[in-house]
């Protein structure tokens, strides 16, 4: 917003979608040389477009030679939203980097980071607890680990000796990268002087301490959050003034207001995040950081209550446009929706999630065991694999290239088909590694059991539609070698 609270409209940048191939082609050296692996310049313009590839794969383009088509390229494709490093190395967060508003626009990049706190007043012991749980917790979904990925070592004593010492025992103990809270510049110092080097997130700039904090930024070379509750003109000043100042890594907190401030929470953060892709606004081209863990100042509720109204807060901040979570909760009930569902968000919209395709064994199978079949869709497969699994049954699974479909779409749009399984009997060796030629297709292709008979000379028993029945289907229907 401007002094009258009107926020300022500024376009100059093409959006990535408004950026053609031809666009990166013609400022890059153009030799067709191959260094980047590609065959060509323009089909590395392309993937550079598609967001597949990074101006980095293309050592000529980093010479001398072409240093102004260089900066010209990076500014052609910069992200609206600015990308900022927490921590370093492998557990190193990238956050930010954003590119559109919507995620059918193109895709997200960077999935929002989620951190859980400690804080100053805990006893090693408590620190030691904590800290293991959070840096241990882990769930696999489709063949994916979902794991936290931060902690927010809070000052609640206001001592700067206990918050260094906070501070020291949690980063000997993890190698997560750290978000130090604390509004005081000498306690911050006490933190920041025990993880030099680690590029801790600094929590945060204010109107009122905000040179201080810079200097600190400066010194220690770690990003900035910027806070500025339900304040927008200040935020702006704010950057305006931290930018001029020679700090760039930013990281804005708009203000995440518990209780029934969930909807003016979402409006803040979409206002900021439409600005910046929308209109290009260069002051709002920060990542956002979302604090669900302000819930927990509700005092009067109960806990469940409050890690339900985490749990919302969290969910919402993800899908309205948090680049950043700083949560208290550590219940599996709270944190697996939000880590799911960043999942999903993070997903990219053009690829479904797929599995390798081939034949995977499980159990001990042998010449007589089942040979089933499905799709290679993730979700699809991973159901599949656990029902057997469960059951302890002793089988083959073909999983067949549909494109990442589930079999209903995949019938639906002839990618599972009776040639396609016929291919895949083929392609995989199946029939030298049984006695029998017997397949049990998915029930939800049902109606490719006569042609599929007749594509592959197999006898065809139509399997569950769920499959939770396979193991009952096997019992009742399965005799070796039919
Ligand atoms: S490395 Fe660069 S110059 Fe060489 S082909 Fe690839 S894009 Fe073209």
């Amino acid at each position: 917003m401007n002094g009258s609270g009107t926020m300022p409209q500024k376009k100059a940048k093409k959006s990535i979608r408004e950026i053609s191939p031809i666009d990166v082609y013609s400022l890059l050296p153009r030799t067709n040389c191959k260094e980047c692996g590609e065959s060509n310049c323009m089909a590395f313009a392309t993937r550079v477009v598609n967001g597949e590839l990074s101006l980095t794969a293309c050592p000529p383009l980093h010479t001398d030679k072409y240093r102004k088509e260089h900066e010209s390229l990076s500014a052609l494709m910069a992200p609206p939203v600015r990308q900022v490093t927490i921590g370093t190395g492998e557990t190193g967060i990238a956050v930010g980097g954003k590119y559109v508003l919507q995620r059918h626009e193109f895709t997200y990049h960077n999935p929002t980071p989620v951190a859980i706190d400690v804080n100053d007043l805990m006893t090693d012991e408590e620190l030691d607890e904590r800290v293991r749980q959070i840096s241990g917790f882990s769930y696999n979904y489709i063949g994916r680990t979902l794991t936290l990925n931060a902690i927010a070592v809070r000052s609640c004593s206001g001592d700067p000796g206990l918050f260094g010492a906070a501070v020291r025992k949690v980063a000997g103990a993890t190698r997560l990268p750290l978000i130090l809270c604390a509004l005081d510049p000498v306690v911050m110092e006490a933190g920041l002087a025990v993880t030099r080097g680690q590029h801790p997130l600094i929590y945060a700039a204010t109107g009122k301490n905000w040179k201080a904090m810079a200097d600190l930024a400066l010194e220690y070379q770690a990003p900035l959050a910027v806070f500025s509750p339900q304040d927008l003109p200040l935020l702006r000043s704010l950057v305006r003034t931290l930018l001029a100042y020679g700090v760039t890594d930013l990281v804005l907190d708009p203000g995440t207001v518990a209780e029934d401030g969930l909807a003016r929470t979402i409006d803040t953060f979409t206002a900021i995040r439409k600005q910046a892709c929308r209109n290009f606004d260069e002051l709002f081209g920060f990542p956002l950081l979302g604090v669900p863990l302000t819930v927990w100042t509700s005092g009067e509720l109960s806990e469940d209550v409050l890690k339900w109204r985490e749990a919302t807060m969290a969910s919402m901040l993800l899908s309205r446009y948090s680049d950043l979570l700083i949560m208290h909760s550590l219940d599996g009930w709270v944190l697996l929706p939000q880590l799911i569902w960043r999942f999903n968000l993070y997903s990219d919209p053009r690829k479904p999630v797929s599995v390798e395709a081939g034949v995977k064994s499980f159990g001990r199978p042998d010449r007589d065991s089942p040979v089933l079949i499905t799709t290679n869709y993730a979700l699809t497969y991973f159901t599949v694999e656990s029902d057997i699994k469960a059951s302890n049954l002793d089988c083959y699974l073909i999983v067949t290239d549909t494109g990442g479909l589930s079999v209903e779409s995949a019938v639906a749009g002839r990618y599972f088909t009776a040639d396609a399984i016929a291919s895949a009997i083929k392609e995989f060796g199946v029939a030298e590694m049984v006695n029998h030629k017997t397949l049990i297709i998915p029930g939800l292709s049902a109606r490719l059991s006569g042609e599929t008979e007749e594509a592959t000379g197999w006898k065809i028993l139509v399997g569950p539609k769920d499959s939770s029945g396979i193991a009952a289907f096997i019992r009742e229907r399965w005799s070796a070698g039919s």
